[in-house]
């Protein structure tokens, strides 16, 4: 018996050479186990899941979201791991604030599946593709979470966050002393060790996530952007600035939507426009934009090598036929998939930002589902794979 399964490794290509390459006797399992459970033909179609209020509530998973992520494996697999992925998948989100390899590990315990940074595409993850422009330049990062953390792990050089780099100027917001919730004003070390730092020209703002102190930051970012990046000297041009999403709002834990990154751009560039003589310039990125989903037709091919290591290797790779963007919200999710056109098909959750009873008056959906759930039914049921 033994003889006769390592004769069918040696006939597989991908395994073969992963023999060859030295795997350990330890890891035969795990090859006999991805083995067994991929067909000759990888499927021809791939989901793609926005988050928040499709999969998530806040820190909660709504819609059923574990049992519909955990029907994309194969059910005779021990784990949901990429060895035993049958559809391909990737999160498709506006939000951020952390890396996407943090993201990831964060999501699989919400979710009960092993994801892969790979998987994760935040609003910022296209931030990456500007690192060659700014990389040893003085950047500013602003939002919650950690996007100083966010950025320098892209690999800018020289990023501060909007936290960091207020503090380098003393009164430079003169509502600090009532917002009880910050932090002791740095010792004079700290400071004397940021001065160099701050003292250099910001060459390009980021905002990564949703802002936290908008009083603040729309101070900071007026007084960076009027002075071309030294803010309290003189008006210069306005350094290039970036978007992580333009969602205005999205849907939380509060049973209203909250405001987003889209409606402090809105309050940044009216103050903007209203002080300074050129208007506010600034780059928006993710959904609805469709190169996103460009995006993540690609990172979707690379998901499907992963999960089926053996089609790389003998040629077999062929665009998806169909990708499903199921989201929430039907001006961003919605309009994003339809906007990029084929393959994309769009599926709308009653989960989020959309309650109503049809379809959408403004950007119908292809369909309209209460749950994450039934939407992976429909999907499976309709490609055969359930
Ligand atoms: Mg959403």
């Amino acid at each position: 018996m033994m003889r006769l399964l390592l004769q069918i490794l040696r006939n597989n290509s991908s395994l073969k050479s992963e023999l060859n390459g030295g795997t350990k006797a330890s890891a035969l399992p795990k090859l006999f186990s991805r083995w067994l459970h991929a067909p000759t033909q990888p499927p021809s179609f791939g989901i793609a899941f926005d988050i928040d209020g499709v999969l998530l509530r806040g820190e909660t998973s709504t819609g059923g979201s574990p049992q519909a992520l955990r029907r994309l494996y194969y059910h005779s697999a021990n784990s949901c791991s990429i060895s035993a992925l049958k559809v391909p998948y990737v999160f498709l989100t506006n939000g951020g604030g952390v890396p996407e390899s943090e993201r990831a590990k964060e999501l699989s315990k919400q979710l009960g599946v092993d994801i892969l940074p790979l998987q994760v595409i935040q609003g910022h993850t296209p931030f990456r593709e500007l690192v060659k422009r700014y990389e040893d330049d003085l950047i500013v990062a602003v939002g919650k979470g950690e996007p100083g953390r966010v950025m320098s792990e892209y690999g800018f050089k020289n990023v501060l966050s909007i936290d960091d780099y207020a503090s380098c100027f003393p009164n430079i917001d003169p509502l600090a002393q009532y917002k009880k919730w910050t932090k002791m004003q740095p010792t004079d070390r700290e400071m004397a060790l940021r001065t160099d730092p701050c003292s250099q020209r910001v060459q390009a703002v980021f905002i990564v996530s949703d802002p936290v102190d908008w009083s603040r930051d729309i101070q900071v970012l007026c007084d960076i952007l009027r002075t071309g990046g030294l803010p309290g000297q003189e008006i210069a041009h306005q350094p290039p600035l970036f978007f992580a999403n333009d969602d205005i709002a999205y849907q939380a834990l509060f049973p209203a939507e909250r405001l987003g990154m889209g409606a402090f751009r809105i309050a940044l560039e009216s103050i903007f426009n209203r002080i300074h003589t050129n208007n506010m310039e600034y780059t928006s990125y993710g959904k609805p934009n469709p190169f996103v989903f460009k995006n993540a037709e690609n990172v979707l091919l690379q998901v499907l090598q992963s999960a089926y290591n053996n089609i790389q290797s003998s040629g077999e790779m062929q665009p998806f036929k169909r990708l499903y963007m199921i989201g929430d919200n039907p001006s961003v999710d919605i309009n994003g998939a339809k906007q990029a056109g084929h393959p994309w098909v769009s599926i709308l959750t009653r989960t989020g930002v959309f309650k109503g009873i049809g379809n959408h008056a403004d950007y119908p959906a292809d369909l309209v589902v209460n749950s994450v759930e039934e939407a992976v039914d429909y999907i499976l049921r309709k490609e055969h794979t359930s």
